[in-house]
């Protein structure tokens, strides 16, 4: 075999007194250890894996319980690099038991010849980087040490059993197991009294088998989880012929889907489907037994928000309460206290229906904590449960368990990793950590790891590692370490990302939750594979941004930065745009431009249901205008909202926000009237503004007739309507009302001038762009007429404005005006609040149901709202009967 012939030559490691000398050293046999010894043989370096088990597997060779399985199914959850071993291989079912799983990966180290570099029996204990060397040494617990140059951690995010944490373990005479740690010898549990101890996916697996051999079994349950039924056997067709139609296109989808297995992005949200559709969906998920399924497929706020989220739940409780038999067992089996996916669920094989067995009893831990284990069984509350086995499921110290357990593993200039990240890890893309050169972990904490198919992220990080060595190596480089900026930057976008889910609402092992004293934080990287690569890939095309790579005979490279500045759905959005390769709007006409948006707009979510929508026409400046008024569902009369939309002073109209406008009327209880102003070139400087004025004072006569409070109005819109608002609102104090109780600018155009720092830094690239302003004012405004402070309101006068809210994004030409605008607004005087979006561009803020991370800006802004018109500014404190809007995400 050709790969062997590479192999042969490559792996030529050295011996040196007691120490084993390689280029490069990697510790764990698992999914992960295999692939890079392959892949390290084939680039050509010396290399060898130390591993604390007998034989390859890693997880698969400790998790031999009763029940083990995989979860995903085993067409996708297998290795992808080589079309060829892919072929060789067929899995017997849907979900293969962990001894098909085995001796797949006996397989695939025969095939490569993989084992004779393999050190089994041999754990490594410490790990110490030399800087006058440039080499990491390794100290095992038998046989030689080992001195290499690139130091791979492949140990696994779920290789590191949990102690038990209860008090007498020591003391019990009957048999103990731990799911992790199972022996290879028969266990013979019939005729016995067992207890299981956890009921996370590794309980939920042994449980129904447990039960069918032991006398009797009692279940001791902490927290219930969300087990759904695998409906193992066959691969199923539909998957089957999608994978067999082209197999190389399916991979490829894997690699660049959210969950690496390639299933579609569901667009539809829960809101928009009525109960007996989001029933069908649901059955539809249940029947399929597929977790991926299930947590991706059903509608596409399940992730994100959680009411979307809420409804799963309940109708998971359905299903569990229709399967077992006692309410009363039924009721504790349901999970209340974590959204669904949250934590993640577990595939099961008639689990419910067990404690419908005689020889079952479950102990509900959150009312009879165990206090103790005896000589005899265990004691829970104020029973003592007698045993002759006690199976601890009770999981893993996961993620950096197996990291921190190589004690010490010692960095540049004496740090230690366990020190560095006393207070969580800190990494740079879960692959590195700064100050520790030459040292990647496979699946590190920040890598997305165990939020997807482990096999796709695992294949992604070993070739994205071995290029780099490789690229490294042919460069003359011998060094490489992630930078501090690069690091905290990646913090940052861990932190951005999980605004986006509802992971960080429950207490599970991704966040640390599950072991006692660790410091908590989620772990694993929630942006999705596909993202995850493309920011991998990027890295690289910025020629190794956030790393500094250093040789003996080259210049030290250091392109220092952050990878990822603007929020992730952000970054999502902005990468769909681009790849649409749309022509530029200044390039299509006025006309054009406006049916570009029209057509652009039919492809966004509609925006949530309000009490009512109506129409109809209010007198501008110079005749009859449309407007389009969404009033709340709450009883009136409520305050009025008059807003303008965004678009240039050309595009758009009183439709043309429509979410936005139903997200503010909703999350402030407020009516909105969104004004059909008039454009240009049709109608130039000063028409848009004196219609704004003439609309406000208009509504604002008209209050009582459109339902709304009477009294002062509120004035609000967003760009060119941002624009509007704030002129509005110098020409109502100066020209004797109406009263405009406040005003909420959302990145407003404020002034004519384009030598800001943010035209400069956001020209192109973020939609709105340089190009695209100059065209909108030239066709709305001459030159001679733009420092009038009808169109420049920063050049005009700022005393005596209502109270404002202005709201500017990162990335947006408009940043620094909108800035502007509130500072000089304070410095006369007047109260101003300002959220600076981080992350944002131009039109984050209104992508309603798009951009996730928008939402606790419109928070702000419906409190806003609510403050100037003197309501409570929280909505569900107003005691006003409507039910409060999930606030799900952070607009920095
Ligand atoms: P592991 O397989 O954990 O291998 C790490 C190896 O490193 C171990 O063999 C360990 O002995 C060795 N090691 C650790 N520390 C040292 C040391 N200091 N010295 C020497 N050796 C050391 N993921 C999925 O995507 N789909 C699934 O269906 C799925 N099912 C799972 C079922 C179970 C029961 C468990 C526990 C996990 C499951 N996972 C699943 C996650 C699973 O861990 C990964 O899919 C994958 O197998 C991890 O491979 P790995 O090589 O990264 O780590
Ligand atoms: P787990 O999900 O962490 O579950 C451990 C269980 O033990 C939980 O119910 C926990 O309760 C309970 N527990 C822990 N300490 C306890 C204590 N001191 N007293 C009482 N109860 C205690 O671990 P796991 O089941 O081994 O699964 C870990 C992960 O491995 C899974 O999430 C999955 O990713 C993977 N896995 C996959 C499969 C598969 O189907 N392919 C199978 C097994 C594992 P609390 O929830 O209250 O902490």
């Amino acid at each position: 075999m050709p790969d062997a012939a590479v192999a042969a030559r490559s792996s030529e490691s050295t011996n040196s007194g007691t120490t084993q000398q390689v280029d490069v050293a990697v510790v764990g046999a698992g999914f992960a250890g295999l692939y890079l010894l392959h892949r390290l043989r084939e680039a050509g370096f010396s290399t060898v894996v130390v591993e604390e088990a007998g034989d390859v597997g890693g997880t698969w060779y400790w998790n031999r319980y009763p029940g083990a399985r995989c979860d995903i199914q085993t067409i996708d959850y297998g290795y992808t690099f080589d079309p060829e071993l892919d072929r060789a291989w067929t899995w017997s079912e849907k979900y293969a038991t962990q001894p098909e799983i085995l001796r797949y990966f006996g397989f695939v180290a025969d095939r490569y010849d993989l084992r004779r570099d393999i050190r089994f029996n041999t754990r490594v204990k410490a790990a110490n980087w030399d800087d006058t060397s440039g080499r990491w040494q390794l100290v095992t617990d038998s046989g030689a040490d080992v001195s290499c140059r690139y130091y791979i951690m492949a140990t696994g995010c779920l290789s590191a059993p949990k102690p038990p944490e209860i008090d007498g373990v020591a003391d019990f005479k009957g048999e103990i197991y731990f799911t992790g740690r199972w022996p290879h010898d028969e266990v013979k549990l019939a005729g016995k009294r067992v207890a299981v101890i956890g009921t996370g996916s590794s309980g939920i697996q042994s449980i129904p088998l447990i039960a069918e051999q032991a006398a009797q079994l009692t279940v001791f349950q902490r927290t219930p989880n969300f087990a759904l039924p695998a409906h193992n056997g066959p691969a199923p067709d539909d998957r089957k012929t999608y994978f067999e139609t082209d197999r190389a296109a399916y991979r490829e989808q894997a690699r660049w889907s959210l969950a690496g297995v390639p299933y579609p992005q569901e667009m539809a949200v829960s809101w928009q489907l009525n109960d007996a559709e989001r029933r069908e969906r649901f059955e539809k998920a249940w029947a399929a037994g597929d977790l991926v399924h299930i947590l991706t497929q059903l509608w596409a706020d399940q992730a994100v928000d959680f009411d979307g989220n809420a409804l799963i739940g309940k109708l998971i409780h359905e299903k569990i309460r229709s399967v077992v038999k006692d309410p009363g067992i039924a009721a504790a089996l349901s999970p209340h206290d974590h959204p669904f996916g949250a934590k993640r669920p577990c595939l099961d094989t008639n689990y419910y229906a067990t404690y419908n067995r005689p020889n079952v009893t479950l102990v509900n831990l959150r009312e009879e904590p165990i206090t103790e284990i005896t000589a005899t069984g265990v004691k829970a509350g104020e029973r003592t449960f007698d045993v002759d086995v006690i199976v601890f499921a009770t999981g893993f110290d996961a993620m950096t368990g197996a990291i921190k357990a190589v004690y010490p593993i010692t960095g540049r200039g004496g740090k230690s990793l366990s020190d560095v990240w006393a207070n969580g890890p800190q990494t740079y893309l879960g692959l590195t950590v700064s100050g520790f050169p030459n040292l990647f972990m496979i699946t590190g904490p920040g890598s997305p790891s165990v939020l997807s198919n482990m096999a796709v992220s695992i294949e992604q990080h070993v070739d994205w590692v071995v290029d780099r060595l490789a690229a490294l190596r042919d460069a003359g480089f011998t060094t490489i370490d992630a930078t501090e900026t690069a690091q905290a930057g990646w913090a940052q976008h861990m932190a951005d990302c999980s605004m986006l889910t509802l992971h960080r609402l429950a207490n599970t092992w991704y966040t640390g939750a599950n072991v006692p004293g660790k410091v908590q934080g989620l772990m694993p990287y929630t942006g999705g594979v596909g993202p995850y690569r493309s920011i991998c890939n990027e890295i690289v095309s910025r020629g190794m941004l956030g790393f500094k790579l250093t040789g003996p005979n080259v210049a030290e490279q250091c392109n220092d930065g952050e990878v990822v500045r603007l929020q992730p759905d952000v970054r999502l959005v902005l990468g769909m745009l681009a790849e649409m390769n749309l022509p530029p709007i200044e390039s299509m006409g006025a006309l054009g431009a406006r049916d570009f948006l029209t057509e652009f707009n039919k492809g966004r979510p509609a925006g949530r249901p309000v009490g009512e929508v109506g129409t109809g026409a209010l007198m501008g400046a110079d005749g009859p205008l449309p407007y389009r008024l969404y009033r709340p569902a709450t009883p009136g009369p409520h305050p009025i909202v008059v807003y303008f939309h965004g678009g240039g002073w050309v595009l758009g109209d009183e439709q043309s926000d429509d979410p936005f406008c139903r997200d503010i009327c909703r999350r402030s209880g407020m009516i909105v009237v969104s004004v059909g102003y008039r454009h240009a070139p049709e109608h130039r400087f000063p028409a848009a503004a004196e219609d704004g004025y003439a609309a406000t004072r208009w509504i604002a006569e008209h209050a009582a007739e459109l339902g709304g409070r009477p009294g002062p109005v509120l004035v609000a819109g967003w760009s060119a309507g941002g624009n509007i608002a704030a002129v509005t609102c110098q020409l109502a104090r100066d020209r004797g009302g109406p009263q405009i109780a406040g005003q909420l600018l959302i990145c407003p155009v404020t002034d004519c001038t384009f030598d800001r720092p943010s035209y400069t830094d956001n020209a192109t690239g973020y939609f709105v762009t340089r190009s695209l302003m100059y065209w909108f004012w030239d066709i709305y405004c001459s030159p001679a007429d733009r420092t009038d402070p009808r169109v420049s309101p920063l050049r005009g006068n700022l005393a005596g404005l209502p109270p404002a809210f202005v709201a500017t994004c990162e990335f947006d030409p408009l940043r620094d005006e909108g800035i502007a605008y509130a500072e000089a607004l304070a410095t006369a005087g007047g109260s101003v609040e300002q959220l600076q979006a981080r992350g944002h561009f131009h039109s984050s803020l209104m992508m309603v149901d798009v951009v996730i991370t928008g939402v606790s800006g419109r928070v702000k802004m419906a409190e806003a709202l609510r403050g100037f018109a003197g309501l409570p500014r929280k909505l569900e404190a107003s005691g006003e009967g409507t039910s409060p809007i999930t606030v799900n995400a952070a607009a920095g």
